[in-house]
């Protein structure tokens, strides 16, 4: 096969042929830094990053870029609210934004843009739509887009433009499907709503400059990114299937009237994460931070919850909605530790292996090969199947179940010392070459002796406490341990510390 993926812009599934063979330019909307992100938002980043790794994974050389939107009704807004600076205010947003991200396995983009940096690029933009009667001056001084001038209007939303009154206007960031009308690409400055918050531009209007003070509307600001780091043409913007409109098709109207090109040949959108079967959002206030979840599941280690709120988003396809609850998390966080244990397990069992088959001892259960045959097919059994999955329009559903099934195998093969010393290794490599993708692994867990030092020395000293009987000083260290989210196991003949 070869990767096919589902092109709203077409709404059907499509052969992906990239423009430039040497390099894929993948675009996806950032976020709006007003306040902690949800785990909405954030399945939405959990979604581009399943796709720019599968398409590194499948060979492609992948350039990502993501915008952060921090001029925006709701950040000037709440801004001034905290009595900060926007910039202040923002950048601390960005900040917990992106830590978040990494939290979860997210790769960040290769590049990261504020939008205050490109107010130039957004002038420029404007000026020339307006130089080619796409833009036109209102009587407030803001500058919006005519869209009865782009024919292709609607094209990528599916809009049926029949009945289209084009003097309606907007100056709104959202807005709903009915409410199709010229949207802004330079708002006028309004002392009430956006205090210190001014930038000015100029703008040469019948021959002459005049200096407009106000901010750019939120659609021109991605169009300005992608122009600025992409020029004209990419090969996929993503993002959630909430911005299709009018967002995208705002960004389309403004980037391929000022290219005259197709700006993307492929547009990807991600279903939304739903509670109570209704789309988180914060408006609705039905919203979880990754901390919010953190907090209601304190009796489990954070780095386990990332990890299953990453798999629950691998086990959704990406376009489809799913609804969050607290039992799946949990039904998620258990999955994580079933696959933690085959890790530990198949360390123990490379540990006990000798290195090579010539140094292999009386173990009369181990063949005498390296790697045989039937290994080898079972392993490009396992490779190609996954690969077939994410070039089904990376369908992360149906590889995780192949990961599953290489689970089970893994796990019987241990229990009957199946594996040779080297396909013990090729086990552990073939999971390295799928954790590019899905990112859930913990490799750590292979190695007994990886065991910190500090959680060492703790187990020590509650082994000593409790020899001395001393069983306050080995309860207080047991919740110490507990603390770093490890527990003490006792054994016949000492001890063991387990993560928990
Ligand atoms: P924002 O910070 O509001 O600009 O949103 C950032 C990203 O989150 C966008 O790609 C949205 O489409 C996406 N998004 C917002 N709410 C949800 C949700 N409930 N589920 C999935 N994605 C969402
Ligand atoms: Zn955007």
């Amino acid at each position: 096969m070869s990767l096919h993926l589902y092109n709203t812009l077409t709404r059907t599934t499509e052969r992906f042929k990239p423009i430039r063979q040497d390099e894929v330019k993948v675009y996806y909307c950032g976020p709006t830094p007003y306040n902690y992100a949800h785990i909405g938002n954030l399945r939405a980043y959990l979604n581009s990053d399943f796709v720019v790794r599968s398409l590194r994974f499948l060979g492609y050389k992948v350039k990502t870029v993501m915008n952060i939107t921090d001029i925006d009704d709701k950040t000037i807004r709440d801004s001034q609210k905290s009595r900060k600076t926007l910039q202040e205010f923002t950048e601390f947003y960005a900040g917990e934004f992106l830590t978040d991200l990494s939290k979860l396995g997210i790769r960040h983009a290769d590049t990261i843009a504020p939008i205050s940096t490109l107010i130039t690029d957004m002038r420029k933009m404007i000026q020339w739509l307006f130089d080619k009667w796409y833009a036109y001056l209102a009587e407030d001084g803001s500058i919006y887009y005519s869209v009865s001038k782009f024919r292709k209007y609607g094209e990528l939303a599916h809009l049926d433009m029949s009945g289209m009154i084009s003097s309606v206007r907007i100056n709104n960031d959202e807005y709903d499907k009915d409410q199709v009308a010229d949207f802004a690409l330079w708002k006028a400055y309004d002392s009430e709503s956006d205090g210190p918050n001014k930038w000015t531009i100029e703008i040469t209007l019948d021959g002459k400059t005049q200096k407009l003070d106000g901010r750019p509307g939120w659609h021109i600001e991605c169009s300005a990114c992608n122009y600025r780091f992409f020029g004209e043409q990419i090969d996929i913007h993503m993002g959630g299937i909430d911005n299709l409109f009018p967002h995208h098709q705002n960004e389309v109207a403004q980037t391929e009237a000022y290219t005259g090109k197709q700006f993307s040949k492929y547009w990807m959108h991600g279903g939304h994460l739903l509670v109570d079967n209704k789309k988180m959002a914060k408006s609705a206030g039905n919203f979880y931070t990754l901390r919010d979840v953190v907090e209601k599941q304190s009796d489990t280690a954070p780095e386990l919850i990332y990890r299953g709120f990453r798999l629950m988003a691998l086990q959704n396809q990406y376009r489809e909605n799913f609804n969050f609850t607290f039992e799946r998390l949990g039904a998620a966080v258990n999955t994580i530790r079933g696959l933690d244990e085959m890790m530990k397990r198949l360390g123990r069992y490379i540990a006990k292996l000798p290195e090579t088959s010539e140094e292999r001892t009386g173990r009369g259960k181990l063949k005498f090969h390296e790697i045989s045959r039937e290994f080898r097919d079972n392993q490009q059994y396992f490779m190609q199947e996954f690969v077939d999955k994410l070039e089904d329009d990376f369908d992360t559903v149906s590889a995780m179940t192949i990961v599953f099934e290489f689970q089970g195998y893994v796990n019987s093969g241990i229990d009957e010392e199946l594996f040779s010393p080297l396909e013990a290794r090729s086990l552990v490599d073939l999971m390295r070459s799928w954790n590019e993708v899905i990112g859930i692994f913990d490799f750590s867990l292979l190695e007994s002796e990886s065991l910190p030092a500090d959680i060492q020395a703790l187990a020590l000293d509650r082994y000593d406490a409790k020899m001395a009987k001393n069983w306050a000083e080995a309860d207080r260290i047991r919740d110490e341990l507990a603390s770093k989210w490890w527990k003490m196991i006792d054994e016949k003949n000492g001890w063991r510390v387990e993560k928990i």
